[in-house]
């Protein structure tokens, strides 16, 4: 089949194309954070107009590469497309894929803003019931998790799996395809959120993850002793906001007391705060598990120090360590793709009055 998958439940527009052999044959992602970075954060409001203004040309964009990569391998005619080879120069004629040559519409209905999701699903139902296609609904915590098959046949089920990212911190124990217990989350922030709030102290922008990671590469982990919250909970739930006040405290009594911030510092202690708590709660719930492998999803899936730390725990536990591309742990729409072509197979479609919700429960993915 061929299937388009949206995402919009942030403030990334995603499409992508993904075809029968599990090939992203497009993966278009138009993020709106330059619009977003002066507030310090994502404004809602401006999410949903952004998506709005930006829905139809990412669409366009990924039908149009995903055609493009069809023809070239089949240059006169392709059975799944109507797509002709163009005539240099007239627009008219140039390789299209039209939304009656896909198989199936899908799009994330939760979690996420809901002003921001409608866009999406409001899109993606007007082309499933136009061009008379199925429609197919994707929570985005699973697309997260599917990141790990982008690239990756042989990734399989039972894993424990880490999601971490700007709303969301679980620690997830995966049956199978589709089958999802929930061993812990967060009781208070988001591990992502965390880094954003450490970068606007600091006066690093929006968003904060990728600029702290930079500095906490150039700076000693040890310098600063932070809490590591819960990590003697005895169970698998999180706790941010206390390591965020720290971080606070610790920059407005050195600057009351007149000392210049050491920044990398600041970044690699905290760095090293989170992931020291994060590795350790995986590392018990894979020995209690016992599951063979363990993967990661979302934004902080990016971070460095969290790749390299789980490197290592993995060695040391025996444990398949399965990763997102960079490129895929935050949001786009290629993971959509993934769960979606799933979806597909099992013939599990979704009714064209599924609303977008702002809460998703992936223990009931749909
Ligand atoms: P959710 O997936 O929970 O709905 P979201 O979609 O807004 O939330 P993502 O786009 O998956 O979140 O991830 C964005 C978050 O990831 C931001 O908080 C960002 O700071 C964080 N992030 C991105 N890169 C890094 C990095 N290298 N290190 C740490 N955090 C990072
Ligand atoms: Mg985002
Ligand atoms: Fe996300």
């Amino acid at each position: 089949p061929l299937i388009l998958a949206i995402e919009s439940s942030c403030d990334e527009t995603a499409a992508a194309v993904i075809n029968g052999e599990e090939a992203l044959l497009s993966d278009v992602v138009a993020s709106q954070v330059d619009f977003h970075a002066r507030f310090g954060g994502v404004v809602p409001e401006i999410a949903s107009r952004k998506h709005i203004e930006a829905i139809c040309g990412v669409c366009d964009e990924a039908l149009d590469a995903a055609a493009r990569v069809l023809l070239s391998s089949a240059p006169l005619h392709h059975p799944e497309c109507s797509a002709q080879p163009g005539v240099e120069g007239l627009s008219d004629n140039a390789p299209r894929l039209r939304w009656r040559d896909l198989d199936a519409v899908a799009v994330t209905y939760a979690p996420g803003l809901v002003g921001a999701l409608v866009v999406g699903v409001a899109f993606a139902k007007g082309a499933a019931w136009g061009a008379d296609i199925p429609f197919i609904v994707v929570n985005h915590l699973e697309g997260h998790l599917y990141a790990n098959k982008i690239g990756l046949e042989d990734f399989r089920p039972p894993a424990v799996v880490s999601l971490v990212s700007g709303g969301n911190t679980l620690l997830v124990y995966m049956a199978d395809w589709g089958d999802y217990r929930v061993l812990g989350a967060t009781i208070d922030d988001a591990v992502g959120e965390a880094f954003d709030k450490v970068a606007k102290a600091l006066g690093l922008g929006y968003p904060g993850g990728p600029v702290v990671s930079k500095f906490a590469a150039e700076g000693d982990s040890s310098a600063i002793s932070f809490p590591r919250a819960m990590l003697h909970s005895g169970d698998f739930s999180f706790s941010l906001s206390g390591l965020k006040t720290a971080v606070v405290t610790y920059i407005n009594n050195e600057r009351a007391a007149g000392r210049a911030l050491n920044v990398p510092d600041i970044c690699a202690s905290f760095t090293q705060a989170v992931v020291d708590v994060q590795v350790a709660k995986a590392r018990t719930a894979l020995r209690e598990t016992g599951a063979p492998t363990f993967c990661l999803g979302g934004g902080v899936a990016a971070n460095p120090t969290l790749r390299q730390a789980y490197e290592t725990m993995c060695a040391e536990e025996g444990v398949r360590l399965v990763m997102p591309p960079l490129a895929s742990c935050g949001d786009n729409a290629g993971m959509i793709a993934e769960v979606a072509l799933d979806r597909y197979r099992a013939g599990k479609f979704s009714s064209l009055s599924t609303d977008a919700l702002a809460q998703g429960d992936l223990e009931m993915p749909y």
